[in-house]
């Protein structure tokens, strides 16, 4: 049996090489960014007002209130100004280029247009530079405005329209494919038989993947039976990654290492000194990378975080791509004494100024009924068997946790 941190360092240590694709940018929301991006203009591409207002030399408005006469107007895509006659003004919109040698802005809160409407008075002086962004400040031609390696969320779409790339370059996503196993096995939409119950990992586990943003093909229920799991194994060996739920204990009908072995699929590890989980099984096949995680509802979901989110979060691209830990107040004194490295159901909130761990009730691996409703799971570290109430403890966020209500 390995620790935790080792099984993590032999995944990382067996990806295959990453990919690249190019993809139309919108759908790059979530991926991650492999090439640097560059700024194909000025950003403003010219001295651009930031209010609507008045263009004037500030010179002119220097002893405000002082009235100007209006030598026009400018509007935001009304074509670039002509040049503001010295001593008068120009009404100028948000957005709109400032005529030269105009060097200020006065919002048009603090002017007065005449009966007329040929003359305005500025009411309070203006600085030169006021209200004006200018030509290039907040990107220059040629600056690297995203980096590679940058995880591209709405701004940075925002980014790629401003200067023209509607194609980008990311990391490519895996294609995975997912079953479950088990005789007792009946789908979602049918009546369990007294002795049957229905499969629910395979659905926690593909709404796993789609919190990664992770699309999966869903290969169905594999009877256990040695001749169906290798046919549904080589068609989910396909893929880049295959994700099997249950068959990997030490029951009589657990085939699935053994199939994996009949396969020629290299085992890199088949038991972890973690709970819920220990039979998470790691296996590749060129590279093709292959989890077995267990069936217990509570072990699979736990794994898949553990274990198979980094790995996939890596061949997409991303540099952190384990759930996020923190340190919290234990509210309970909590026991478990299986010596491995456990990860228990937790409400975890903030409370003056402290992250407060409150553990949740939860009868075994198997109850995922009771670990719905968690937004993190505390980590007993292996080998310590109780920790006391007040006692500083390790929590795992889980993905969504900022999004959770109680
Ligand atoms: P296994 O890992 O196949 O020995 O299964 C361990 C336990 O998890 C058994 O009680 C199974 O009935 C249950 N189980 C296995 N697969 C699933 C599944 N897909 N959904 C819900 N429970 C499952
Ligand atoms: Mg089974």
């Amino acid at each position: 049996m390995i620790t935790v941190e080792k099984a993590l360092g032999i995944i990382l240590s067996n990806l295959p090489e990453r990919k690249i694709e190019q993809v139309p940018f919108q759908a790059s929301l979530g991926r991650v960014l492999a090439e640097d991006l560059t700024a194909t203009c000025d950003i403003p591409p010219f001295d651009r007002s930031a209010m609507d207002g008045y263009a004037v030399a500030a010179s002119d408005a220097e002893h405000a209130p002082v009235e100007l006469e209006i030598a026009g107007e400018i509007r935001a895509g009304g074509g670039l100004p002509q040049t503001l006659p010295p001593g008068k003004a120009m009404s100028i919109m948000t957005g709109a280029p400032v005529p030269r040698p105009a060097d200020a802005v006065q919002v048009v809160e603090e002017c007065r247009l005449s009966e007329d409407g040929r003359r305005v008075t500025i009411n309070k002086p203006v600085h030169a530079g006021d209200n004006i962004a200018p030509r290039g400040s907040e990107a220059t031609s040629g600056e690297v405005v995203l980096r590679a390696g940058h995880r591209i969320g709405p701004a940075e779409i925002a980014v790629m329209a401003t200067f023209g790339y509607s194609r980008v370059r990311v990391w490519k996503v895996p294609e995975i494919a997912v079953f479950a196993t088990g005789d007792e096995l009946v789908e979602v939409d049918q009546t369990p038989r007294p002795d049957q119950i229905r499969n629910s990992n395979a659905y926690c586990i593909i709404a796993q993947l789609q919190y990664m943003g992770l699309r999966s093909e869903y290969l169905g229920i594999v009877r256990d039976d040695k001749d169906e799991l290798r046919q549904r194994m080589l068609e989910g060996l396909r893929k880049d990654v295959l994700i099997i739920s249950g068959g990997v204990s030490m029951g009589e009908y657990d085939y699935v290492k053994d199939i994996f072995e009949e396969l020629g699929l290299e085992i890199l590890f088949s038991r972890v000194a973690i709970k819920p989980g220990k039979p998470t099984v790691f296996a590749r096949k060129g590279d093709t990378l292959v989890f077995g995680l267990p069936g217990n509802p509570i072990s699979a979901l736990v794994t898949f975080e553990c274990f198979v989110r980094p790995a996939l979060g890596n061949l997409c691209g991303m540099a952190q791509s384990e759930l996020h830990r923190m340190k919290g107040e234990l509210l309970e004194d909590m026991e478990q004494n299986s010596g491995r490295m456990a990860f228990f159901p937790a409400w975890v909130y903030w409370e003056e100024g402290g992250l407060k761990v409150d553990p949740l009730p939860w009868k075994s691996s198997a109850d995922i009924i009771g670990f719905a409703g968690a937004n993190a799971t505390y980590i007993f570290p292996r080998g310590k068997p109780r920790m006391r109430k007040g006692e500083t403890v390790e929590v795992m966020l889980l993905p969504d946790f900022f999004l959770r209500q109680r």
